[in-house]
Protein backbone atom coordinates (compact mmCIF):
# COMPACT_ATOMS: atom_id res chain seq x y z
CA UNK A 1 0.00 0.00 0.00
CA UNK A 2 1.06 3.32 -0.99
CA UNK A 3 2.39 6.27 1.66
CA UNK A 4 0.06 9.06 1.89
CA UNK A 5 1.47 12.27 0.74
CA UNK A 6 -0.16 15.86 -0.21
CA UNK A 7 -0.11 14.65 -3.43
CA UNK A 8 -3.06 11.71 -2.40
CA UNK A 9 -5.10 14.00 -1.58
CA UNK A 10 -5.21 15.65 -5.01
CA UNK A 11 -6.47 12.11 -6.49
CA UNK A 12 -9.79 13.54 -7.45
CA UNK A 13 -10.80 10.56 -9.50
CA UNK A 14 -10.76 8.24 -5.71
CA UNK A 15 -12.17 11.40 -4.11
CA UNK A 16 -15.32 11.83 -6.31
CA UNK A 17 -15.78 8.53 -6.91
CA UNK A 18 -19.22 7.91 -5.51
CA UNK A 19 -20.73 11.24 -7.66
CA UNK A 20 -22.27 10.81 -11.27
CA UNK A 21 -21.15 14.03 -13.42
CA UNK A 22 -24.73 15.60 -12.43
CA UNK A 23 -23.89 15.53 -8.41
CA UNK A 24 -20.43 16.60 -9.54
CA UNK A 25 -21.56 19.51 -11.17
CA UNK A 26 -24.27 20.46 -8.64
CA UNK A 27 -21.67 20.64 -6.17
CA UNK A 28 -19.24 22.93 -8.07
CA UNK A 29 -21.88 25.27 -8.50
CA UNK A 30 -22.55 25.31 -4.58
CA UNK A 31 -19.70 25.85 -3.43
CA UNK A 32 -19.29 28.33 -6.09
CA UNK A 33 -22.38 30.17 -4.33
CA UNK A 34 -20.71 29.38 -0.79
CA UNK A 35 -17.60 31.20 -2.08
CA UNK A 36 -19.32 34.25 -2.72
CA UNK A 37 -19.53 35.63 1.06
CA UNK A 38 -22.67 38.17 -0.32
CA UNK A 39 -24.22 35.38 -1.98
CA UNK A 40 -23.62 32.90 0.78
CA UNK A 41 -25.22 35.37 3.16
CA UNK A 42 -28.47 36.44 1.21
CA UNK A 43 -29.23 32.73 -0.20
CA UNK A 44 -28.83 30.88 3.52
CA UNK A 45 -30.91 33.82 5.19
CA UNK A 46 -33.41 34.08 2.45
CA UNK A 47 -33.89 30.14 2.53
CA UNK A 48 -34.39 30.25 6.37
CA UNK A 49 -36.62 33.17 6.01
CA UNK A 50 -38.46 31.56 3.44
CA UNK A 51 -38.96 28.04 5.38
CA UNK A 52 -40.57 29.66 8.35
CA UNK A 53 -42.62 31.73 6.28
CA UNK A 54 -44.31 28.36 4.53
CA UNK A 55 -42.87 29.24 1.37
CA UNK A 56 -42.60 26.34 -0.90
CA UNK A 57 -38.55 26.10 -1.13
CA UNK A 58 -38.13 22.84 1.15
CA UNK A 59 -37.69 20.76 -2.12
CA UNK A 60 -35.63 23.34 -3.88
CA UNK A 61 -33.32 23.03 -0.44
CA UNK A 62 -33.76 19.30 0.02
CA UNK A 63 -32.30 18.90 -3.40
CA UNK A 64 -29.41 21.08 -2.91
CA UNK A 65 -27.51 22.15 -0.02
CA UNK A 66 -29.19 19.71 1.86
CA UNK A 67 -28.42 16.42 -0.38
CA UNK A 68 -24.95 17.58 0.06
CA UNK A 69 -24.26 18.07 3.68
CA UNK A 70 -26.75 15.51 5.24
CA UNK A 71 -27.82 11.89 4.91
CA UNK A 72 -31.48 12.56 4.87
CA UNK A 73 -34.16 13.91 7.30
CA UNK A 74 -34.24 10.59 9.30
CA UNK A 75 -32.32 7.54 10.22
CA UNK A 76 -34.23 5.23 8.31
CA UNK A 77 -33.86 8.32 4.65
CA UNK A 78 -30.45 8.04 5.55
CA UNK A 79 -29.80 4.84 4.59
CA UNK A 80 -28.60 5.03 1.52
CA UNK A 81 -26.29 7.50 2.32
CA UNK A 82 -24.65 5.04 4.65
CA UNK A 83 -24.77 2.04 2.26
CA UNK A 84 -22.97 4.41 -0.43
CA UNK A 85 -20.54 5.47 1.82
CA UNK A 86 -20.03 2.13 3.33
CA UNK A 87 -19.04 0.97 -0.35
CA UNK A 88 -15.90 2.34 -0.58
CA UNK A 89 -14.77 1.51 2.87
CA UNK A 90 -16.18 4.62 4.80
CA UNK A 91 -18.19 4.41 8.13
CA UNK A 92 -21.40 6.79 9.09
CA UNK A 93 -22.11 8.55 12.29
CA UNK A 94 -25.62 9.73 12.31
CA UNK A 95 -25.94 12.80 14.07
CA UNK A 96 -29.29 14.01 14.80
CA UNK A 97 -28.80 17.60 14.35
CA UNK A 98 -31.66 19.37 15.41
CA UNK A 99 -29.95 22.79 17.01
CA UNK A 100 -31.58 25.47 18.93
CA UNK A 101 -34.15 23.75 20.90
CA UNK A 102 -33.30 24.02 24.73
CA UNK A 103 -36.89 22.90 26.61
CA UNK A 104 -36.84 19.70 28.17
CA UNK A 105 -39.31 17.91 25.91
CA UNK A 106 -36.67 18.87 23.18
CA UNK A 107 -34.01 17.22 25.71
CA UNK A 108 -36.11 14.48 25.76
CA UNK A 109 -36.61 14.19 22.64
CA UNK A 110 -32.92 14.06 21.36
CA UNK A 111 -32.35 11.40 24.04
CA UNK A 112 -35.16 9.58 22.15
CA UNK A 113 -33.84 10.07 19.03
CA UNK A 114 -30.15 9.49 19.95
CA UNK A 115 -30.92 6.04 21.58
CA UNK A 116 -32.71 5.12 18.43
CA UNK A 117 -29.19 6.00 16.60
CA UNK A 118 -27.13 3.55 18.92
CA UNK A 119 -30.08 1.01 18.25
CA UNK A 120 -29.57 1.60 14.76
CA UNK A 121 -26.19 0.77 15.01
CA UNK A 122 -25.94 -1.82 17.06
CA UNK A 123 -24.24 -4.90 15.12
CA UNK A 124 -23.86 -2.46 12.09
CA UNK A 125 -20.03 -2.21 11.66
CA UNK A 126 -20.85 0.57 9.10
CA UNK A 127 -21.58 2.80 11.74
CA UNK A 128 -18.82 2.72 14.44
CA UNK A 129 -19.74 5.83 16.41
CA UNK A 130 -22.90 7.59 17.96
CA UNK A 131 -23.12 11.13 18.73
CA UNK A 132 -24.64 13.74 21.03
CA UNK A 133 -24.42 17.52 21.21
CA UNK A 134 -24.20 18.40 24.95
CA UNK A 135 -26.61 21.20 24.58
CA UNK A 136 -28.94 18.59 23.05
CA UNK A 137 -29.32 17.44 26.59
CA UNK A 138 -29.28 19.88 28.68
CA UNK A 139 -29.33 23.33 29.27
CA UNK A 140 -25.95 25.66 28.70
CA UNK A 141 -26.73 27.88 31.54
CA UNK A 142 -26.98 25.15 34.24
CA UNK A 143 -24.05 23.93 32.91
CA UNK A 144 -22.14 27.45 33.47
CA UNK A 145 -23.61 27.66 36.93
CA UNK A 146 -21.84 24.28 38.00
CA UNK A 147 -18.60 25.04 36.30
CA UNK A 148 -19.03 28.42 38.12
CA UNK A 149 -19.38 26.68 41.49
CA UNK A 150 -22.40 28.67 41.89
CA UNK A 151 -25.53 26.98 44.22
CA UNK A 152 -28.33 25.51 42.75
CA UNK A 153 -31.87 25.58 43.55
CA UNK A 154 -34.05 22.68 43.98
CA UNK A 155 -35.69 23.30 40.52
CA UNK A 156 -31.86 23.53 39.12
CA UNK A 157 -30.59 19.91 40.78
CA UNK A 158 -33.78 18.77 39.54
CA UNK A 159 -32.60 19.75 36.72
CA UNK A 160 -29.13 18.28 36.15
CA UNK A 161 -30.08 15.48 37.76
CA UNK A 162 -32.00 14.79 35.11
CA UNK A 163 -29.04 15.53 32.63
CA UNK A 164 -26.65 13.01 34.34
CA UNK A 165 -29.54 10.48 33.57
CA UNK A 166 -30.11 11.52 30.16
CA UNK A 167 -26.47 10.87 29.86
CA UNK A 168 -26.08 7.69 31.75
CA UNK A 169 -28.93 6.18 29.77
CA UNK A 170 -27.12 6.76 26.65
CA UNK A 171 -23.78 5.41 27.74
CA UNK A 172 -25.47 2.50 29.34
CA UNK A 173 -27.20 1.61 26.07
CA UNK A 174 -23.66 2.49 23.97
CA UNK A 175 -21.78 -0.11 26.33
CA UNK A 176 -24.24 -2.95 25.96
CA UNK A 177 -24.73 -2.44 22.40
CA UNK A 178 -20.47 -2.53 22.35
CA UNK A 179 -20.94 1.17 20.36
CA UNK A 180 -18.63 3.83 20.93
CA UNK A 181 -20.56 7.10 21.43
CA UNK A 182 -18.51 10.59 20.94
CA UNK A 183 -19.60 13.62 23.12
CA UNK A 184 -19.14 17.01 20.88
CA UNK A 185 -17.84 19.94 22.40
CA UNK A 186 -19.21 23.51 22.34
CA UNK A 187 -18.20 26.83 24.23
CA UNK A 188 -15.31 26.81 27.33
CA UNK A 189 -17.69 28.69 29.68
CA UNK A 190 -19.60 24.30 30.71
CA UNK A 191 -17.09 22.50 29.25
CA UNK A 192 -15.59 21.65 32.46
CA UNK A 193 -19.14 20.42 33.84
CA UNK A 194 -19.29 17.90 30.84
CA UNK A 195 -15.62 16.76 31.50
CA UNK A 196 -16.45 16.38 35.10
CA UNK A 197 -19.29 13.97 33.88
CA UNK A 198 -17.70 12.28 30.88
CA UNK A 199 -14.68 11.45 33.24
CA UNK A 200 -16.93 9.75 36.13
CA UNK A 201 -18.71 7.47 32.99
CA UNK A 202 -15.33 6.55 31.74
CA UNK A 203 -14.86 5.05 34.83
CA UNK A 204 -17.48 3.07 34.32
CA UNK A 205 -17.74 2.14 31.01
CA UNK A 206 -14.42 2.26 30.05
CA UNK A 207 -13.35 -0.04 31.57
CA UNK A 208 -12.01 -2.25 28.86
CA UNK A 209 -11.97 -0.55 25.65
CA UNK A 210 -13.08 3.01 25.16
CA UNK A 211 -16.94 3.76 24.57
CA UNK A 212 -17.27 7.59 25.99
CA UNK A 213 -15.12 9.84 23.99
CA UNK A 214 -14.85 13.42 25.27
CA UNK A 215 -13.95 16.08 22.29
CA UNK A 216 -10.86 18.06 23.03
CA UNK A 217 -10.73 21.54 20.80
CA UNK A 218 -7.06 21.93 20.61
CA UNK A 219 -7.59 25.63 19.60
CA UNK A 220 -7.68 25.96 23.49
CA UNK A 221 -4.07 26.34 24.45
CA UNK A 222 -5.35 24.57 27.74
CA UNK A 223 -6.25 21.43 25.72
CA UNK A 224 -2.94 19.10 25.01
CA UNK A 225 -2.60 19.27 29.23
CA UNK A 226 -6.04 18.81 30.01
CA UNK A 227 -5.76 15.35 27.62
CA UNK A 228 -2.76 14.45 29.66
CA UNK A 229 -4.45 14.76 33.04
CA UNK A 230 -7.19 13.02 31.63
CA UNK A 231 -5.05 10.11 30.51
CA UNK A 232 -3.34 10.12 33.97
CA UNK A 233 -6.80 10.02 35.23
CA UNK A 234 -7.71 7.30 33.08
CA UNK A 235 -4.56 4.98 34.51
CA UNK A 236 -5.26 5.95 38.27
CA UNK A 237 -8.87 4.93 37.83
CA UNK A 238 -8.18 2.10 35.35
CA UNK A 239 -10.33 3.53 32.04
CA UNK A 240 -9.10 3.72 28.56
CA UNK A 241 -9.39 7.00 27.53
CA UNK A 242 -11.05 8.13 24.30
CA UNK A 243 -10.05 11.51 22.88
CA UNK A 244 -12.27 12.91 20.32
CA UNK A 245 -9.64 16.13 18.98
CA UNK A 246 -11.02 19.02 16.69
CA UNK A 247 -9.66 21.98 16.21
CA UNK A 248 -12.94 23.71 17.65
CA UNK A 249 -15.78 25.84 16.04
CA UNK A 250 -16.42 28.28 18.22
CA UNK A 251 -13.15 30.97 18.30
CA UNK A 252 -14.96 34.07 17.72
CA UNK A 253 -17.08 33.58 20.13
CA UNK A 254 -14.82 32.59 22.58
CA UNK A 255 -12.49 35.47 21.80
CA UNK A 256 -15.05 38.08 22.00
CA UNK A 257 -16.72 36.35 25.48
CA UNK A 258 -13.54 36.76 26.94
CA UNK A 259 -12.98 40.23 26.15
CA UNK A 260 -16.11 41.24 27.47
CA UNK A 261 -16.08 39.60 30.56
CA UNK A 262 -12.16 39.85 31.02
CA UNK A 263 -10.19 36.73 31.52
CA UNK A 264 -7.61 35.21 28.98
CA UNK A 265 -8.25 34.50 25.31
CA UNK A 266 -8.47 30.73 26.23
CA UNK A 267 -7.87 30.37 22.49
CA UNK A 268 -4.18 29.67 20.78
CA UNK A 269 -2.68 33.23 19.91
CA UNK A 270 -2.90 32.30 16.06
CA UNK A 271 -3.38 29.76 13.80
CA UNK A 272 -0.14 28.27 13.72
CA UNK A 273 -0.74 28.16 17.71
CA UNK A 274 -3.53 25.85 16.67
CA UNK A 275 -2.26 23.48 14.18
CA UNK A 276 0.73 22.72 16.86
CA UNK A 277 -1.23 21.91 19.19
CA UNK A 278 -3.63 20.02 17.26
CA UNK A 279 -0.91 17.59 15.92
CA UNK A 280 1.32 17.86 18.86
CA UNK A 281 -2.47 16.32 20.57
CA UNK A 282 -2.44 13.15 17.90
CA UNK A 283 1.31 12.84 18.80
CA UNK A 284 0.45 12.41 22.27
CA UNK A 285 -2.18 10.14 21.88
CA UNK A 286 -0.49 8.03 19.26
CA UNK A 287 2.25 7.43 21.40
CA UNK A 288 -0.07 6.19 24.31
CA UNK A 289 -2.41 4.32 22.20
CA UNK A 290 -2.22 1.54 24.73
CA UNK A 291 -4.33 3.55 27.25
CA UNK A 292 -6.10 6.06 24.85
CA UNK A 293 -8.63 5.41 21.80
CA UNK A 294 -8.24 8.17 19.28
CA UNK A 295 -10.61 10.02 16.80
CA UNK A 296 -9.03 12.36 14.65
CA UNK A 297 -11.96 15.51 13.43
CA UNK A 298 -10.16 17.12 10.95
CA UNK A 299 -10.64 18.33 7.28
CA UNK A 300 -6.54 19.52 7.89
CA UNK A 301 -5.04 17.76 5.08
CA UNK A 302 -1.37 17.84 6.98
CA UNK A 303 -2.80 16.73 9.87
CA UNK A 304 -4.65 13.56 8.43
CA UNK A 305 -1.49 13.07 6.88
CA UNK A 306 0.47 13.47 9.74
CA UNK A 307 -1.72 10.99 11.73
CA UNK A 308 -0.75 8.35 9.22
CA UNK A 309 3.00 9.02 9.54
CA UNK A 310 2.78 8.65 13.43
CA UNK A 311 0.78 5.63 12.79
CA UNK A 312 3.47 4.05 10.54
CA UNK A 313 6.26 5.13 13.17
CA UNK A 314 4.70 3.01 15.98
CA UNK A 315 4.22 0.29 13.70
CA UNK A 316 0.52 0.21 13.82
CA UNK A 317 -1.68 -1.37 11.34
CA UNK A 318 -3.34 0.96 9.05
CA UNK A 319 -6.79 -0.28 10.41
CA UNK A 320 -5.84 -0.52 13.99
CA UNK A 321 -9.06 -0.07 15.45
CA UNK A 322 -7.85 2.06 18.15
CA UNK A 323 -7.92 4.88 15.52
CA UNK A 324 -10.49 6.68 12.81
CA UNK A 325 -10.10 10.01 10.19
CA UNK A 326 -13.02 11.86 10.55
CA UNK A 327 -14.74 14.31 8.20
CA UNK A 328 -18.20 15.95 7.71
CA UNK A 329 -20.22 14.45 4.93
CA UNK A 330 -20.14 17.16 2.09
CA UNK A 331 -16.37 17.94 2.61
CA UNK A 332 -13.11 16.87 2.41
CA UNK A 333 -14.10 14.05 0.74
CA UNK A 334 -10.24 13.82 -1.10
CA UNK A 335 -9.13 13.44 2.54
CA UNK A 336 -12.20 10.44 3.63
CA UNK A 337 -11.85 8.27 0.03
CA UNK A 338 -8.55 8.50 -0.38
CA UNK A 339 -7.75 7.10 3.32
CA UNK A 340 -10.79 4.74 2.76
CA UNK A 341 -8.97 3.52 -0.18
CA UNK A 342 -5.97 3.16 1.30
CA UNK A 343 -7.23 0.90 4.15
CA UNK A 344 -7.52 3.09 7.20
CA UNK A 345 -10.35 3.62 9.58
CA UNK A 346 -12.88 6.52 8.13
CA UNK A 347 -16.03 7.63 9.24
CA UNK A 348 -17.81 10.68 7.92
CA UNK A 349 -20.02 12.62 10.16
CA UNK A 350 -23.41 12.56 8.52
CA UNK A 351 -25.96 15.16 9.87
CA UNK A 352 -30.07 14.48 9.57
CA UNK A 353 -32.78 15.55 11.06
CA UNK A 354 -36.14 18.02 9.22
CA UNK A 355 -34.60 20.27 7.61
CA UNK A 356 -36.29 23.04 8.58
CA UNK A 357 -34.53 22.19 12.14
CA UNK A 358 -31.24 21.25 10.41
CA UNK A 359 -31.03 24.90 9.00
CA UNK A 360 -28.66 26.50 12.06
CA UNK A 361 -26.78 23.59 10.96
CA UNK A 362 -26.47 24.12 7.17
CA UNK A 363 -26.02 27.52 7.83
CA UNK A 364 -23.07 27.27 9.91
CA UNK A 365 -21.62 24.73 7.00
CA UNK A 366 -22.34 27.60 4.45
CA UNK A 367 -20.50 30.25 7.02
CA UNK A 368 -17.78 28.24 7.58
CA UNK A 369 -16.84 27.90 3.63
CA UNK A 370 -17.03 30.95 2.35
CA UNK A 371 -13.89 32.15 0.96
CA UNK A 372 -13.51 34.08 4.08
CA UNK A 373 -12.65 31.36 6.22
CA UNK A 374 -11.17 29.26 3.17
CA UNK A 375 -12.89 25.82 2.62
CA UNK A 376 -14.35 26.55 -0.39
CA UNK A 377 -11.59 27.38 -3.09
CA UNK A 378 -10.40 23.84 -1.62
CA UNK A 379 -13.35 22.61 -2.26
CA UNK A 380 -14.14 23.98 -5.75
CA UNK A 381 -10.78 23.79 -7.19
CA UNK A 382 -10.83 19.84 -6.53
CA UNK A 383 -14.67 19.64 -8.12
CA UNK A 384 -13.29 21.59 -11.01
CA UNK A 385 -10.25 19.81 -11.53
CA UNK A 386 -12.35 16.28 -11.31
CA UNK A 387 -15.30 17.80 -13.78
CA UNK A 388 -11.98 18.72 -16.21
CA UNK A 389 -10.86 14.84 -15.54
CA UNK A 390 -13.53 13.05 -16.92
CA UNK A 391 -14.30 15.59 -19.71
CA UNK A 392 -10.95 14.47 -20.95
CA UNK A 393 -11.56 10.98 -20.76
C1 LIG B 1 -15.74 14.89 12.31
C2 LIG B 1 -15.72 16.26 12.89
C3 LIG B 1 -16.31 16.50 14.13
C4 LIG B 1 -16.30 17.79 14.69
N1 LIG B 1 -16.81 18.01 15.93
C5 LIG B 1 -16.65 19.21 16.54
C6 LIG B 1 -17.00 19.43 17.90
O1 LIG B 1 -17.48 18.54 18.60
N2 LIG B 1 -16.80 20.66 18.42
C7 LIG B 1 -16.23 21.69 17.71
O2 LIG B 1 -16.02 22.78 18.25
N3 LIG B 1 -15.91 21.52 16.42
C8 LIG B 1 -16.09 20.32 15.82
N4 LIG B 1 -15.70 20.14 14.52
C9 LIG B 1 -15.26 21.31 13.71
C10 LIG B 1 -13.78 21.58 13.95
O3 LIG B 1 -13.58 22.00 15.28
C11 LIG B 1 -13.18 22.64 13.02
O4 LIG B 1 -13.89 23.84 13.17
C12 LIG B 1 -13.18 22.32 11.56
O5 LIG B 1 -13.03 20.94 11.35
C13 LIG B 1 -12.01 23.07 10.88
O6 LIG B 1 -10.75 22.65 11.40
P1 LIG B 1 -9.82 21.59 10.63
O7 LIG B 1 -9.02 20.79 11.60
O8 LIG B 1 -10.71 20.79 9.78
O9 LIG B 1 -8.81 22.37 9.73
P2 LIG B 1 -8.34 23.83 9.36
O10 LIG B 1 -9.26 24.32 8.31
O11 LIG B 1 -6.91 23.71 9.06
O12 LIG B 1 -8.47 24.71 10.65
C14 LIG B 1 -9.41 25.72 10.85
C15 LIG B 1 -9.50 25.86 12.34
O13 LIG B 1 -8.28 26.41 12.86
C16 LIG B 1 -8.55 27.23 13.98
N5 LIG B 1 -8.11 28.61 13.68
C17 LIG B 1 -8.33 29.31 12.54
N6 LIG B 1 -7.82 30.56 12.62
C18 LIG B 1 -7.26 30.65 13.84
C19 LIG B 1 -6.61 31.71 14.55
N7 LIG B 1 -6.41 32.91 13.98
N8 LIG B 1 -6.19 31.48 15.81
C20 LIG B 1 -6.36 30.27 16.40
N9 LIG B 1 -6.97 29.24 15.78
C21 LIG B 1 -7.43 29.41 14.54
C22 LIG B 1 -10.06 27.17 14.20
O14 LIG B 1 -10.31 26.15 15.11
C23 LIG B 1 -10.58 26.81 12.81
O15 LIG B 1 -11.84 26.18 12.86
C24 LIG B 1 -15.71 18.86 13.96
C25 LIG B 1 -15.13 18.61 12.72
C26 LIG B 1 -15.11 17.34 12.18
C27 LIG B 1 -14.46 17.11 10.86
Amino acid sequence: MTKITSESFENTEKAFVAKSDWQLKKAYWLFKIVNNNTMARLSTRSANLALKMHLPVKGIIKNTVFEHFCGGESIEESQETVAMLNKYGIGAILDYSVEGKHDEAAFDNALKETMRTIENAKGNDKIPYCVFKPTGMGSAELMEKIQLGKELNDEEKAAFGRVRERYYKLGQAAHDSNIRLLIDAEDSWYQQTIDNLLYEMMEKFNKERAIIFNTYQMYRWASLQNIKDAHARGKEKGFVLGAKLVRGAYMENERERAVEKGYQDPICADKHATDKSYNDGLKYCVENIGEIELFNGSHNEYSNMYLTELMKKHDLAKDDPRIYFSQLYGMSDNISFVLGAEGYNVAKYVPYGPIKHVMPYLIRRAEENTSVAGQSSRELNLLYKEIVRRKGN
